[in-house]
């Protein structure tokens, strides 16, 4: 190999370290802006995340908040059955019927009953 041959050799060489140099720059500035993106979608992700969790947490205080209405409804459907039956006997009483435990569903022939009223009032 003569010098001249050599030299244009190594000029070659240098050429394509130039590109691979370049190369790597390139790669470089995208690494860094996938780094970038990730970082970004990191904090996105933990954002969301937060959120999520205070929206659970929100919706089960909801549906607590909603069973115990449901609740508070049944209740209020209990009372409401215990009064139709005491409206029920005491129609029932003012039709002429008694609802006392002594002569309950014969007629009342001989005006009040004591007992009937005695009933009625406690139910009331
Ligand atoms: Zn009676």
């Amino acid at each position: 190999m003569n010098k001249q041959s050599m030299f244009h050799q190594l000029a070659l060489i240098e050429e394509k370290v130039g590109v691979l140099y370049e190369e790597i720059g390139h790669l470089k500035n995208a690494m860094l802006t996938l780094m970038e993106e990730n970082k970004n979608l990191f904090i996105e992700n933990q954002h969301l995340r937060e959120r999520l969790q205070q929206r659970e947490t929100e919706l089960e205080k909801k549906e607590k908040r909603q069973s115990s209405v449901i609740k508070t409804k049944k209740d209020k459907q209990k009372r409401t059955v215990v009064g139709e039956g005491y409206d029920n006997l005491a129609r029932l009483y003012q039709e002429g019927f008694h609802i006392c435990n002594v002569h309950y569903g014969s007629l009342r022939t001989d005006g009040d009953c004591l007992f009937c009223l005695a009933f009625l009032n406690k139910q009331g």
